[in-house]
């Protein structure tokens, strides 16, 4: 049986599946690279996904999308040539690729997961789903990117894990931090943070920013970011995280950068990743001192000002790979062979995954309005009143009793709401469903009435 991991990234997607062995792979490209960028765009009338689009998005940007990730579940609209697509489609037509270059290199693929980051908001997580679904993909589980990352270093440290660990994860375009347990081989996400919009590609900007700075400064003379683009950006980025200095031609002009210089101007995005990291400490209620290890997933985590802060926050090294663009990937690959029946695997294969185990747990609260008796005001007033907390495992179902209001109530205003905390004031929340439900007749004020929220994986 064939099974296969997406990591639907900002910047990248990579997919693996599980080999002969047990062992994740990565599938790669037709450019023959293991990472395709996410980037669509209409070249000669057609919409192509990866480097080619990636090109066209940057030399003909009305003809290309990108970072269409960070807009997920969104009402969206993107102009890609002749097209109007939202984050969906675009992430459809991603998937779709994934899904064709599996193919041609395995056969045909019975079961798929795709990754999403661990805040994502309800929308964004249906948004996936749905995408998956546009690109004819059987997906029945998606997986937090922390906990599929947790589960390849599981497997690949070989020796069981056991206790708290934290997933740092900075890739192109999102920054998460997650603090999981393992207890048994069975992973649990006990606290997790982060911002869609911080990775590499506002690190790309920052080095833009600095060599027009510089440029301007030495040469008195008005840059033109045709000269130095993002995607020259991102070149001289990695050159400085294997070197301490890099020069920029510009016209007749050399530029030389500093790493110190480009590490300063970041220092406020990395400040940013700092403070996450210790909110997420202090929301699983522990120091850094009880972390046993930090498990790196991400690109950006190649730099050495990255690795500095890890330390600076947790007071340790790292536990790296060489393929930490991969590892969310390979984890996607090895989950989807552990949610199957198993039926269809070898033995080998079985075994492989026997020491795995894999719980996830909520990473918003989910609530309902209600009126409730303010006593300190002496008055009813509407409140979220919280029915699945954040960090609950997953799968969970919660009931709680409200009261009906009146004599002869015909029907409940029933929303769903969603929040990073248990706020109770209905106007901090957000609300992700909004229905009337029908009461039967000859209701009475008083009456109780059972709220089930299930939150399924
Ligand atoms: P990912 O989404 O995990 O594939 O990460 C992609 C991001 O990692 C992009 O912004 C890359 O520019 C960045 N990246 C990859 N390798 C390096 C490196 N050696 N130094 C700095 N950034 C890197």
């Amino acid at each position: 049986m064939k099974y296969i991991g997406i990591d639907l990234g900002t910047t990248f997607s990579v997919v693996a599946y599980l080999d002969e062995l047990g062992a994740p792979k990565i599938i790669r490209n037709v450019d023959d690279e293991n990472i395709t960028p996410s980037c669509v765009a209409t070249i000669n009338g057609s919409l192509q996904v990866g480097q080619r689009a990636k090109r066209h998005a940057h030399n003909v940007p009305e003809e290309g999308a990108k970072t269409f990730k960070r807009k997920m579940g969104e009402q969206f609209e993107y102009q890609v040539g002749n097209d109007v697509l939202s984050p969906t489609d675009l992430s459809a037509l991603v998937l779709k690729e994934m899904k064709l270059l599996a193919e041609s290199k395995i056969g045909e693929i019975q079961k798929a997961v795709v990754t999403i980051p661990a805040n994502f908001a309800h929308e964004a997580r249906d948004a996936t789903m749905h995408a998956a679904a546009l690109a004819g993909l059987d997906v029945e589980f998606i997986i937090n990117e922390p906990t599929a990352a947790a589960l390849y270093y599981a497997y690949a440290e070989q020796e069981d894990l056991f206790g708290t660990y934290a997933v740092y994860d900075l890739g192109g375009g999102t920054f998460d931090i997650s603090i999981i347990k393992v207890h048994n081989g069975d992973v649990e996400v006990l606290a997790s943070n982060g911002v869609s919009q911080l990775g590499g590609d506002d690190f790309d900007k920052k080095l833009q920013e600095l060599v027009k700075e510089k440029f301007e400064q030495e040469t008195g003379k008005d840059f033109d970011p045709e000269d130095f683009t993002e995607f020259d950006a991102e070149q001289e980025k990695i050159t400085l995280s294997q070197r301490k200095r890099t020069t920029v031609q510009i016209g007749r002009s050399l530029i030389d950068i500093r790493r110190e210089d480009f590490e300063e101007a970041l220092s406020s995005l990395v400040a940013q990743t700092e403070m996450l990291c210790e909110a997420a400490l202090d929301d699983a209620d522990l120091e850094p001192d009880d972390i046993k290890a930090i498990f790196l997933a991400g690109g950006s985590t190649r730099m050495p000002l990255v690795l500095e802060s890890i330390r600076r926050v947790f007071g340790k090294d790292p536990t790296s790979t060489a393929d930490v663009d991969e590892v969310v990937a390979k984890g996607a690959a090895l989950y989807a062979a552990f949610k199957s029946d198993r039926e269809g695997l070898s033995d080998v294969q079985s075994r492989a995954l026997d020491k795995i185990q894999v719980s996830e747990s909520t990473s918003m609260c989910f609530g309902t309005i209600s009126r409730t008796y303010n006593e300190n005001r002496e008055e009813y007033e509407l409140q979220n009143s919280i029915i699945i907390k954040k960090g609950e495992k997953i799968p969970v179902s919660v009931t709680e009793t409200f009261y009906l209001a009146a004599d002869g109530q015909k029907s409940v205003h029933c929303r769903v709401t969603e929040s990073r905390t248990t706020e109770k004031n209905p106007k901090f929340v957000k609300i992700v469903a909004d229905e009337h439900l029908e009461l039967p007749g000859g209701a009475e004020e008083g009456d109780e009435i059972d709220i089930t929220y299930s939150f399924t994986e």
